[in-house]
């Protein structure tokens, strides 16, 4: 016999769910956010991973955004979605030598959202587990990685790929529990540009718009976030000047502190690259070499004219700049100022 439901009640797959509070079968919570289609490897032509997939018994704690730096094509088709994920795998596997395609999912410029790496989507939807990716050394066991096709230096995504971001970060912080002030580039990591300064920009964007999607808040203070700014050749400002001087602390004198970012303190930065042996040494300072400088041991006087590079008057005292946070808040600001 029946039970006797509250009215508007729906029977799913044998499963009561009772359309009104204090039923007899209270609501499972309503799913904030739904995953978008998703193209498994099975389905888009990808070769066999060569070995294993490493798999983690927990879950990631971010996201981390990436552009292809490939052009941005006109095609926006499923076919040159399929195309593009087996170009990148056929790079990853045959110049890289990985064991497969690197990161765990990818977004073509037509918005089609494609699993990377073999079982990032099986793993996905089971919420407690990280495949370990090739995206990102230091973050891919604990870090889901995205890659976006195109170039997003100037130009920005088209609004199918941006569609397919939200939604897919959004069910990936859902699956996992991740708060969306996680999702952050690559840049925030290494010394690189990628996702590019225009997508890159838009990362706090993209943070509340998940946010929303998750039917959450997120402040404009937490959805910016502090990052290291990216300094690279041509560069000019207070930022710079703080860089050479902690250059010149780190024992490379011949830096000038002048605040351009030339040809001596892309040497400089190259020089200290090397000596800390991060994954590039390509001059440009980012999220891997800013905290390795910060922290380098050096010349009390330089790191002190450092932090006077960046505070405006009245000077912040040396002596409460102590770890790396502070410096990263102390940059961050420094460069949105200018
Ligand atoms: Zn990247």
């Amino acid at each position: 016999m029946a039970p006797d439901l509250p009215r508007r009640s729906v029977i799913v797959g044998g499963l009561v769910l009772a359309g009104a509070f204090g039923g007899l079968a209270r609501p499972a919570r309503a799913r904030a956010a739904e995953s978008p289609t998703i193209i498994g490897c099975d389905e888009w032509g990808a070769r066999p991973n060569r070995d294993v997939i490493p798999v983690w018994n927990q879950r990631p704690i971010r996201i981390i955004v990436h552009h292809t730096a490939t052009a941005n094509v006109e095609d926006v088709s499923r076919g040159a979605a399929d195309n593009v994920a087996r170009l990148i795998q056929g790079f990853h596997m045959d110049r890289r030598g990985w064991i497969d395609t690197g990161q765990n999912f990818t977004i073509s410029r037509g918005g089609f959202v494609l699993e990377g790496r073999h079982r990032s989507l099986e793993v996905l939807r089971g919420g407690r587990r990280q495949v370990e990716g090739a995206h990102c050394t230091g973050q891919n066991v604990v870090a889901v990685g995205i890659e976006n096709e195109g170039t997003y230096s100037a130009e920005e995504p088209p609004d199918a790929l941006w569609e397919s971001l939200r939604t897919t970060c959004a069910y990936i912080c859902e699956q996992y529990g991740i708060g969306p002030a996680e999702i952050v580039g690559h840049r925030d990591f290494k010394d690189t540009a990628c996702p590019g300064d225009a997508l890159y920009g838009m990362l706090p964007a993209l943070r509340g718009e998940v946010a929303g999607l998750l039917g959450e808040r997120l402040s404009g203070k937490a959805a910016r976030r502090a990052s290291w700014p990216l300094l690279r050749k041509d560069d000019r400002g207070a930022p710079v000047q703080a860089a050479q001087h902690l250059l010149r602390a780190a024992g490379l004198p011949a830096v000038q502190a002048d605040g351009r970012f030339d040809d001596r303190t892309l040497d400089a930065v190259r020089l200290f690259q090397t000596a800390h042996r991060t994954e590039e040494v390509n001059g440009v300072l980012g999220g891997e070499s800013w905290p390795l400088l910060v922290t380098a041991d050096g010349d009390p006087a330089e790191v002190e004219r450092a932090i006077r590079a960046l505070t405006p008057a009245p000077a912040v005292r040396a002596s409460s700049i102590s770890g790396v946070d502070d410096w990263l808040r102390l940059l961050d600001a420094a460069a949105r100022r200018a």
